[in-house]
């Protein structure tokens, strides 16, 4: 057996960019992007915050073998098999649906990085969460530590909560993309007084993640409430997009020579947008928006 050793703390820090723009001008408020320029692209953004504090955890149980659940184009597995390949642990992603061929560009890297995949039926994959489910994968695979689909527990929140205490110029507001909402809920916890979150939902009628971060703020004893979430701009729900969202994102790409794709963080900036040019922040105000990455699938 392998002895685990510390955690290697990854080279990411991020850069602060601040975006010009005739709209913010004219509306008097100044946006500033949070994002990370160097470190594995699929760990850029909210993954590799999302994933740190679980691997201390995987180290301080003992166990080598990182698990997760996610689909076929998941962000969140493809960061899990880089994480595990860059930290000697071995790991599992567990698919939803049925056998891609040829395999996508994200599970084609997450087995070079060595990931062990395994596809689950819709059927079996909504069991997931059920002790008996669980109990049943460790007879078959063995031991391991389990991470939930997209990352998002309490550790989840302290390294996102690391990642907005890294910056120290004064902001008003922070915005960011929400798929379950822990990556928001982790930033909120590390806000300055005063500070006001908008998250922007990726997800149509998906009214539960209010209530999915309040739980988690409650569970870490977090009483701030100077938080919404806009659920305005998911462009007809997860990963879809219209023509309006793609022609935003070829202009904005254009214009501020930042990458952004068509699931989350396009949609962010999209619906800040929006929000700016229907006067929802104080003129005189600054706004950090975060860019939680989501490149890993771009060719
Ligand atoms: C996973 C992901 C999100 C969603 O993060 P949550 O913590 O689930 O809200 C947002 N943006 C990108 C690019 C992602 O990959």
């Amino acid at each position: 057996m392998t002895i685990p050793g510390p955690l290697p703390e990854l080279d990411m820090p991020s850069t602060v960019i601040v975006l010009d723009d005739p709209l913010f001008e004219r509306k008097m408020v100044k946006v500033s992007v949070v994002i990370h320029k160097k470190g594995p692209i699929a760990l850029r953004g909210n993954k590799w915050h999302k994933l740190k504090y679980n691997l201390v955890e995987t180290r301080r149980q003992g166990e080598e073998r990182l698990l997760t659940f996610g689909g076929a184009f998941s962000n969140h597995i493809a960061a899990v098999a880089q994480a595990a390949a860059l930290h000697g642990f071995k790991s599992t992603g567990i698919i939803r649906g049925e056998v891609t061929n040829p395999l996508n560009k994200t599970l084609r890297e997450a087995m070079e990085n060595g990931m062990k995949i395994i596809y689950e039926s819709r059927d079996n994959y909504r069991l997931k969460n059920t002790p008996e489910y669980l109990e049943n994968l460790r007879k078959e695979q063995g031991s391991f530590y389990m991470i939930p689909e997209g990352g998002s527990n309490l550790f989840a929140l302290k390294g996102c909560r690391e990642w907005i205490e890294e910056v120290n110029i004064s902001y008003d507001y922070i915005c960011c993309a929400c798929g379950t909402g822990a990556t928001l809920a982790g930033l909120i916890t590390g806000m300055p007084p005063g500070c006001e979150a908008t998250g922007i939902s990726v997800l149509k009628g998906a009214e539960f993640i209010n209530a999915e971060i309040s739980s988690l703020l409650d569970q870490v004893g977090c009483t701030l409430r100077q938080w919404k979430i806009i659920h305005d701009y998911h462009s007809g729900g997860y990963a879809k997009s219209n023509q309006e969202l793609e022609n935003f994102i070829y202009d904005f790409i254009e214009k501020h020579k930042i990458q952004v794709e068509p699931v989350y963080t396009g949609k962010m900036f999209y619906g800040l947008n929006d929000l700016i040019s229907k006067d929802y922040y104080r003129p005189g105000s600054h706004i950090l928006a975060f860019h939680t990455g989501g490149l890993q699938y771009l060719e």
